[in-house]
């Protein structure tokens, strides 16, 4: 299938749940399909999840990575072409071509973009600096670090306080900074972080900047009510404050939302035709594994759908 203009019917730019859903039903409705993956291997934000998976149906792992291995293996029952460490530079989507950074150019009949989120960061002074030297990425794989140290922290939500609840069994202290006074986790994490001996809040604060030598001594913050400074010591710092969309590319070429978000129709097609959009970043309501791999099979069959009405599948 495919005119020899194409490339292939159908390019995915991103290998994470949505992306590779998507890339199992293209394939399963005969459309030619490249999937382009930026990281060195597939699985996206499965792969930085290292806590138990417990709320995709039917499957229970004992983090991201066991999913991301259970998905591969149905992907790969059906060859679609995966290029690695490809990743997209530029995108024309009147056209639907990509460019990668090593300069190939690919076009297709529809586009596919699944490129997720990433980890939302603080931007302070010594955020960056001290990775790895006390600004550490997980609490559960880090853990071990934590031991009778001083630990904060930042951010209100899920993931904040799920990480506290882990490195308070560890730590000396664990302090939790949140800008809000309203906690935004589930109330399963904060009724048992706000019942934990070793766990300290400091609500209604900012981080302005992450101290110290070679490693981090103190994390400087501002009370948002009083305006006044306060060091607070610690040799850890866990920061968690949400995620943004990964769609800088599209800035122009395609309807965002006001965060980034990339704005699409039931039939997850964005504002340009033939472009699609699923997973995470066409996704601020319910960013789930389960929301990511249904609208893979969406934007599948609405391709397939459309194309066909064409006469070009
Ligand atoms: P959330 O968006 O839920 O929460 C982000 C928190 O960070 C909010 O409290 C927010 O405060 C704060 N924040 C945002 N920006 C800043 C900033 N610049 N400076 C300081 N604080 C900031 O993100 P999470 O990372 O907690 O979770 C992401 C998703 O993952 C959620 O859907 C969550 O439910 C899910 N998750 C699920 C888990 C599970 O099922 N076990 C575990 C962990 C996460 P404010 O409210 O003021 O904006």
């Amino acid at each position: 299938m495919g005119k020899k203009s194409f490339d292939a019917d159908v390019i995915i730019i991103g290998a994470g749940p949505a992306g590779l859903s998507a890339a199992i039903w293209c394939v399963e409705l005969g459309l030619e399909t490249i999937i382009f993956e930026k990281e060195a291997e597939p699985g996206g934000q499965l792969l930085r999840i290292f806590n138990p998976i417990k709320n995709y149906l039917g499957l229970e792992t004992a983090n991201g990575r066991e999913l991301r291995d259970i998905f591969v293996r149905s992907y790969a029952k059906r060859k679609p072409a995966m290029r690695l460490s490809a990743e997209i530079a530029e995108m024309d989507p009147a056209a639907r071509s990509i460019v990668t950074t090593s300069g190939d150019r690919f076009t297709a009949r529809a586009l596919i973009i699944a490129t997720g989120v990433r980890r939302r960061r603080l931007n302070v002074p010594g955020e960056e600096k001290f990775i790895g030297k006390g600004v550490i990425d997980s609490g559960t794989n880090e853990k071990q670090k934590a031991r009778n140290k001083r630990v904060i922290v930042v951010g209100g939500g899920d993931a904040a306080l799920e990480n506290t609840l882990i490195l308070a069994d560890f730590a000396s202290k664990v302090y939790v900074t949140h800008r809000r006074s309203e906690l935004t986790a589930r109330a399963k994490f904060t009724e048992k972080a706000l019942n934990h001996p070793n766990i300290e809040f400091r609500r209604e604060t900012v981080v302005n900047a992450i101290k110290g030598g070679s490693k981090v001594e103190a994390v400087e913050l501002t009370s948002v009510k009083t305006g006044k400074n306060e060091e607070l010591a610690a040799e850890i710092v866990l920061v968690r404050i949400g995620v943004e969309p990964t769609t800088e590319i599209l800035k122009g070429l395609i309807d965002l939302d006001s965060k980034g978000y990339i704005l699409i129709n039931s039939n997850c097609e964005t504002s340009s035709p033939g472009v699609y959009a699923i997973g995470d970043a066409a996704n601020p309501i319910a960013p789930t594994i389960s929301t990511a791999t249904g609208t893979g099979a969406t934007a599948a069959k609405a391709i397939f759908g459309s194309l066909r009405d064409t006469n070009d599948v």
